[in-house]
């Protein structure tokens, strides 16, 4: 019946350890989702906030075509300056160019010099080779069809046009270009005529307009801007969970990236998510490529370690929760086996002890008789009845001590009063007290009791009832050697004295099966119990009480049909011997 409970009980754990792992897996695939889904939406969100800042930034460097006509700058570094003294984030421009043609067609550069509050001369950096080229001037050519048709210039025809609207970032300056007027802006005229007069002043504006190159500040961009938004939009209940890192890629990385992957998706060289730092229109057109990818990385080392870290800790709860319940379930079991064991042995010890109480109370009741009825009549006879009565009651007052002693003993009430014991005087009254060894005569007692031996620190009564008991094994399971060896000795210890006491018999042994049980209440040896010799499974119990409550230990050896010898070992009454 247990063992079924048992096996369906484990059966159950099983299923239930099976399902949790398996749910907990799609919980992970589904969480997984979740969090990609999450960090793609951030990830834009991102990318838009910073496209938004540097447009915005851009955007201040303009003027009217009006302004610039009139030739004065005030304007353009008074918008400057108000943007650099209201923004949040001032570091991200670092300088400002302006490329304009002079009247012999020459392509000059200027900087603005921003607490001189002008724009100076400055020469061409070498990083702005390739703006220098694309956007001279004499190339601006946007209306000229012979021009349009070659294939050459197309590419310039079609820079010119993004550049109009929104400009673009040279992502490996960086720096954002633009045409420094304005556009207005106006719906397409109907009328051919006028469409012709737009148009006409369209290429006028932007053959006369200046070039606009803005430089950002990288630096600044990778240490304190983006770091600062990725932050802001990162940061869930004061925990940044995500790692940010950049990375340039060169034309040539994008091209065998491509390959390999066989499709056209610009993303993650590497990481989590990689967004472009530099979305704007154009730029990729510009650059062959994203160039800046802002790359977003799960702290856990990627989102599927996250995820993975995540599933295992959940398993060590889950499966640690089982374990436990399969634990508890495992202790529940032995308990209510041993309480049935316990009441099992508690109806034996009931059962024994009543049995035990007949035969001495046969005796006296038989003896009793017959003197009540005056069958016995010579002295001799009714002496010898006197001694039967006698050893029959001490028997029973036996029993009654040891029931009444354990049940002390189990309620915790016993209390032991410490003193100095003899024990050769203590030796020889137990013995003395048994009546085997007193009415048998060729029983042989061997003492070897240490000349001088200190005396032991115990209750004297409780001492000599544990020796009792063990005395009283040794005759009951003697056999047929009818010898006892009893030996004290005193043994130095860890700086305290100890007193050892050694009882051996050369009877029947014990099994070693029974040696580890021997010392629990209500426990008797299997063959003992067959050969039906009496006894209620109390008395090592009780020997073993007596004994520890008084610090001591209680060893046995024992071989089967050979013997056995139990030895006490207790604490002397000078105990520390550095004191002594
Ligand atoms: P009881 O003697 O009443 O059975 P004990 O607690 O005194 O109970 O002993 C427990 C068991 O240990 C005995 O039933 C017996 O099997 C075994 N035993 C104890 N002392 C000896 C001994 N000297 N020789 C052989 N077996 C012994």
């Amino acid at each position: 019946m247990t063992l079924l409970l048992i096996g369906v009980l484990v059966a159950l754990l099983g299923l239930l350890a099976v399902l949790q792992y398996k749910w907990l897996g799609q919980i992970s695939v589904a969480e997984r989702q979740t969090m990609q889904t999450n960090l793609r939406t951030q990830g834009r969100g991102l990318q838009e906030e910073i496209n938004k800042e540097i447009e915005l930034a851009g955007s201040r460097v303009r003027m009217s075509l009006s302004d610039y006509r009139k030739d004065s700058w005030g304007e353009l570094i008074e918008r400057y300056s108000r943007w650099k003294a209201n923004t949040t984030y001032p570091g991200l421009i670092k300088s400002v160019y302006l490329g304009r043609a002079d009247g012999d067609g020459q392509f000059n550069l200027m900087i603005l010099d921003e607490s001189a509050k002008r724009l100076e001369p400055s020469a061409w950096p070498d990083s702005f080779a390739d703006i220098r080229r694309r956007f001279a001037p004499k190339r601006r050519s946007y209306g000229s069809a012979t021009e349009r048709q070659e294939r050459k210039e197309r590419e310039e025809v079609r820079s010119i046009g993004s550049l109009i609207e929104h400009g673009y970032i040279a992502e490996d300056i960086p720096a954002m270009v633009r045409f420094l007027v304005e556009f207005a802006r106006m719906e397409e005229p109907k009328n051919p005529a006028e469409r012709e007069r737009q148009k006409a002043e369209t290429i006028e504006t932007i053959e006369q307009s200046p070039l606009a190159i803005i430089v950002l500040d990288l630096d600044y961009l990778r240490q304190v801007f983006i770091p600062a938004l990725f932050k802001r939009r990162f940061t869930i209940d004061g925990s940044l969970d995500y790692d940010l890192a950049f990375v340039y890629r060169k034309a040539a990385d994008e091209k065998s990236e491509k390959a390999a992957r066989g499709s056209d998706e610009a993303h993650s060289p590497s990481g989590d998510l990689a967004i472009n730092m530099f979305p704007g229109t154009g730029s990729a057109e510009f650059n062959h490529g994203p160039r800046w990818q802002v790359v977003i990385n799960h702290r856990a080392g990627s989102l599927d370690a996250a995820v993975a870290q995540a599933r295992g800790r959940n398993l060590v709860v889950s499966f640690g929760i089982l374990s436990l319940l399969a634990l508890s379930t495992i202790i529940i079991i032995i308990i209510s086996r041993r309480a049935q064991r316990l009441a099992r042995k508690q109806i034996d010890f009931v059962a024994g002890v009543s049995h035990e109480f007949r035969t001495p109370l046969a005796v006296i009741h038989a003896v009793s008789e017959n003197l009540a009825d005056g069958l016995i009549t010579d002295k001799q006879q009714i002496e010898q009845c006197g001694v039967v009565i006698r050893n029959a009651v001490r028997r029973l007052a036996g029993m009654v001590e040891q029931v009444l002693e354990f049940a002390g003993a189990s309620r915790g009430k016993t209390l032991y009063q410490p003193q100095p014991v003899d024990l050769g005087d203590l030796i020889e009254k137990a013995l003395a007290g048994n009546p085997s060894l007193e009415s048998q005569q060729d029983w042989k007692i061997e003492r070897e009791i240490e000349p001088n031996l200190p005396p032991v620190l115990a209750d004297p009564a409780a001492l000599a009832s544990a020796v009792r008991n063990i005395i009283d094994n040794a005759v009951k399971y003697c056999g047929a050697g009818h010898w006892i060896g009893i030996k004290a000795n005193a043994r130095a210890t860890n700086h305290t004295q100890r007193i050892e006491i050694t009882i051996a018999d050369r009877g029947i042994g014990i099994p070693e099966s029974d040696l580890p049980h021997i010392f629990e209440p209500f426990y008797r040896g299997r063959e003992v119990v067959a050969a039906q010799v009496h006894g209620n499974g109390l008395g090592l119990s009780l020997v073993k009480n007596i004994v520890e409550a008084h610090g001591g230990t209680i060893a046995v050896s024992s071989v089967l049909g050979e013997g056995s010898s139990f030895t006490l070992s207790l604490p002397a009454a000078n105990g520390n011997l550095n004191k002594a």
